[in-house]
């Protein structure tokens, strides 16, 4: 039993996190949710682990030696060697060894070379706790990476007296990468397929449904994902045996590292501005188009795609929806990386209106920023999104999302029709035709300054702070002690 005195202890534990490491939305959670939870009054003792990924900069954090021990591995044990350091009072450790220290990215399209480095980092976080013996009374891990260590727990260490009152939180933050081809790693590893579980056949040896499986409770990171997550449209094969533990699932919404992202500080921009002093946001349009040498037109609305290039994110829509438009005066702006081919159809709209349009492939904190401080809207056709921070930084920085009414961002947007409460544009079909009638929706409203304004008012006015999130977070947590 756990002393009502005794702190709790967390382990939360993710592929990456900002600011050590960052691809995507999961960095910016991972870097920001644990300090959050750590800062609630009955805050517990959370720390963090993370791979030492080759992208980290080694020379930007004091990085102390820890410990090293070996992993098992049927071709023979891999030694773990484990450095810590501190961020604004969180104790990080970041691991590494052979699997993970020759991967030059973050993620790789080699599902087996990822298995095989994210189940290692799973299984040593493990050992980890018991070379520092600090016991966790929660794991709490994201996504198929870090499963392993969850399914771990419930299967070859499930008699391990040390783990007896660790109970484990897994965090759905992106359903459909399910691990797919890391099964041979697990089993390298010394874990083997559920064959006898509801789980269907197809997904008995992947990453995320096995810790879907033992997971003690699960999540995800809305409330509207978290029902679409049952369906066939979002469920990817998985509803069937996800409505059996449906009692265990729940969404949270994510929050926002309200500092990290402040318009009023942001030192990448060309102006700072508040929701008081918006005139001061047109000079930050006026710097981007001349940095991306667009026409220095400020009565032209400026759209902007932000975001990763992949089917999700569904950006071949805003592609065609920005055809569909064309009778209309607008500018463009697409930053992403991603799939190749996705990419040449971005940069082949540019080169098609190369007097509005500017694509940029590449992955730019800073130009991200300029573009969330400069833009008037910002475009998010996802056709799926668990949550999604692009609107909510969007928002943050007075940019109006035109947005898929899906997941997240239908939990966090509300549609123009709700007069005197909107704060962007939605619409439901993943279809250019649907976006397109946003688009039109959108841009009829913008040459209206005031009624615009008072939409940007209301977007950065809103309150994505993690500190409610981070509150239902403690309670899954108190409750997984609770039921113990
Ligand atoms: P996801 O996690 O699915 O990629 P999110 O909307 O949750 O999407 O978060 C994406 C994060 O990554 C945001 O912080 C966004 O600004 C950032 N981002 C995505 N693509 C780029 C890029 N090409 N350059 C800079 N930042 C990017």
């Amino acid at each position: 039993m756990i002393m009502a005195e005794k702190k709790l202890n967390v382990l939360f534990i993710a592929s990456e996190a900002a600011p050590f490491v960052k691809v995507g939305g999961l960095g910016d959670v991972a870097g920001s949710l644990p300090y959050a939870i750590a800062a609630l009054p009955e805050g517990p003792d959370i720390r963090m682990a993370i791979p030492l990924h080759k992208a980290i900069d080694q020379t930007k954090y004091t990085l102390e030696t820890v410990t090293s021990f070996d992993i098992a591995h049927k071709n023979g044990p891999i030694t773990a060697e484990v450095f810590q350091t501190e961020l604004n009072g969180l104790t990080i450790y970041l691991i590494s060894g052979e699997p993970v220290a020759e991967a030059d990215l973050v993620y790789t399209a080699d599902t087996r070379a990822d298995g095989k480095k994210f189940t290692f980092f799973s299984l040593a976080v493990l050992e980890l706790c018991k070379q520092l013996d600090w016991q966790p009374d929660i794991l709490h891990a994201q996504d198929w990476h870090t499963a392993p260590a969850v399914y771990a727990l419930k299967t070859i260490l499930k008699d391990d007296p040390f783990f007896a009152h660790t109970a484990t939180l897994l965090t759905v933050h992106n359903l459909p990468y399910l691990g797919n081809g890391a099964g041979p790693a697990l089993k390298a590893f010394g874990l083997k397929p559920a064959k006898k579980s509801n789980l269907p056949k197809w997904a008995q040896d992947m990453p995320l449904p096995l810790g879907l499986l033992t997971a003690d409770k699960i999540n995800t990171v809305s409330t509207g994902y978290a029902q679409e997550m049952l369906t066939p449209e979002f469920g990817s094969g998985l509803q069937k045996f996800l409505k059996t533990r449906k009692k265990d699932l729940v969404g949270i919404i994510n929050g926002l590292d309200m500092d990290a992202w402040n318009p009023a500080s942001d030192k990448a921009i060309s102006a700072n501005f508040t929701s008081d002093t918006l005139q001061d946001r047109g000079k930050n349009k006026r710097a981007l188009q001349k940095e991306l040498e667009l026409p220095q037109d400020t009565d032209a609305p400026l759209l902007a795609f932000i975001g990763r290039m992949d089917h999700q994110k569904g950006i071949e829509i805003a592609l065609e929806a920005l055809r569909k438009v064309s009778d209309l005066s607008w500018q463009a702006i697409i930053l992403g990386t991603g799939d190749p081919d996705i990419e040449a159809r971005a940069e082949a709209l540019a080169e098609e209106f190369p007097q509005n349009i500017r694509t940029i492939i590449r992955f730019d904190g800073a130009l991200a920023r300029r573009i969330y401080a400069g833009s008037d809207m910002m475009m998010v056709p996802s056709r799926y999104e668990p949550c999604g921070l692009i609107q909510m930084i969007a928002m943050r920085y007075g940019s109006v999302p035109v947005a898929r009414a899906t997941g997240g961002l239908r939990d966090t947007i509300t549609d123009y029709k709700e007069k005197g409460k909107s704060t962007g544009f939605l619409f439901k079909k993943a279809k250019p035709r649907a976006m397109a009638k946003a688009l039109r929706r959108a841009l009829a409203v913008f040459p209206d300054r005031q009624e615009w304004e008072q939409i940007q008012i209301r977007d950065m006015a809103q309150d994505f702070t993690w500190q409610n999130s981070a509150v239902q977070y403690l309670d899954i947590y108190l409750s997984l002690l609770k039921s113990e």
